[in-house]
């Protein structure tokens, strides 16, 4: 059997996790406020007049369309995948062969590497300069030099929360032979979307998702936006009916309903902005700004203070130290109450170590 297996995916190691049951979960960027009731008996409604017997839009024209209205970017230039995740996948599928270089500044979201791995490409990081600041000459210059198909920004960056400035964005763009894929997951957090870029690069694509402004990483739904052609490439490897008739109308109904939708955004802006504060008067944690609905921090107690919430319900993410990052911990903002309580423990814990 071993031998049959593609031999950079014998060593991989599946994603295999149980939905985590604590008290508090904020280890995954995911909004604390479900989503609203009133728009999930519409939703009930519009399933209960729907044939479930038929396959769903293949090419989902309403959401393209609900899209469009908010994004300004035309129909065509838009795809949809089950979350963010599915869409790192078919760009692999569309546009990295073996041996193929990608680029990303790092730390930065995991699934980059994993991708690397499973098309058995070369995944080139780029470490980030004292700070956390990402080395934009250091990502010009590794994606020059290789040549490299593929470059990934993350802006907000997750784990660090890092927010690019525009001319970076666009100094890159300019730079690169690469597809760059800018990846917005968070953008809604910060505010300054690059996507008035797109007419202006062709070979940019931008990452977006329902799963963390919209309350909706149940429903899994992401989207692409970009230049026509690179869309079609895409489509070319888009499986069937990827995006499921509940998924489809649920994102609709969340884009036609924003102003409801986003109703807790400030708050947990205004969250973030709190909690920072506290931590930053903590000894032996460096608090990096974040653009996005986490804070992240470095701190030689990042395993105690990790057990001590685990004890107490509470899931966060913690980081191993490697060989450019100390020990460090992530975790997202949650419902004021919730916030409280995981600081007074965190204060507690440095406090007691210190
Ligand atoms: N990009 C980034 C930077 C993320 O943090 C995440 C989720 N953790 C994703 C993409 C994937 O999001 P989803 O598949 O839920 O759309």
């Amino acid at each position: 059997m071993e031998t049959l297996i593609r031999k950079n995916i014998r060593d991989l190691v599946a994603y295999k996790v149980d939905a985590p049951q604590y008290e508090i979960v904020v280890n995954a960027n995911e909004s604390p406020y479900d989503f609203p009731m009133i728009l999930k008996r519409q939703f009930t409604d519009e399933i209960c007049n729907t044939d479930l017997n038929r396959y769903p839009e293949a090419c989902f024209p309403e959401l393209l369309k609900e899209l469009r209205a908010y994004t300004g970017v035309p129909t065509d230039g838009i795809i949809c995948g089950s979350g963010s995740d599915e869409l790192i996948a078919m760009i692999n599928q569309a546009f990295v062969n073996a041996g193929d270089v990608v680029v990303s500044h790092s730390p930065s979201f995991d699934m980059y590497n994993i991708w690397a791995k499973i098309s058995d490409s070369k995944h080139i990081r780029v470490l980030d300069l004292p700070g956390h600041i990402p080395d934009v000459d250091g990502i010009i210059k590794a994606a020059c030099d290789n040549h490299a198909k593929l470059l990934y920004i993350c802006n907000p960056n997750n784990p660090t929360g890092y927010t690019f400035a525009k001319k970076d964005i666009i100094k890159i763009l300019a730079a690169v032979p690469s597809l760059v894929v800018l990846d917005e997951a968070y953008i809604e957090f910060f505010g300054e979307s690059d996507v008035d870029l797109l007419p202006h690069y062709p070979r940019l694509l931008i990452l977006r998702t329902l799963s963390k402004a919209f309350g909706l990483a149940g429903i899994r739904c992401g989207y692409a936006l970009g230049n026509k052609d690179i869309i079609d490439v895409l489509y070319k490897v888009k499986a069937p009916y990827n995006l499921n008739v509940l998924t489809q109308k649920l994102a609709v109904i969340a884009l036609q309903n924003r102003d409801k939708v986003f109703k807790n955004l400030e708050e947990i802006k205004a969250e973030r902005e709190k909690a920072m504060a506290v931590l930053k008067e903590l000894p032996s944690l460096t608090v990096y700004p974040s653009g996005a609905n986490f804070i992240y921090f470095e701190t030689p107690y990042a395993e105690k203070i990790y057990e001590t919430l685990l004890n107490r319900n509470i899931l966060i993410k913690r980081f191993k130290e490697t060989g450019s990052c100390p020990e460090s911990i992530r975790f997202s903002i949650g419902k004021p109450k919730e916030n409280q309580k995981i600081l007074e423990i965190i204060k507690e814990v440095v406090y007691n170590e210190a």
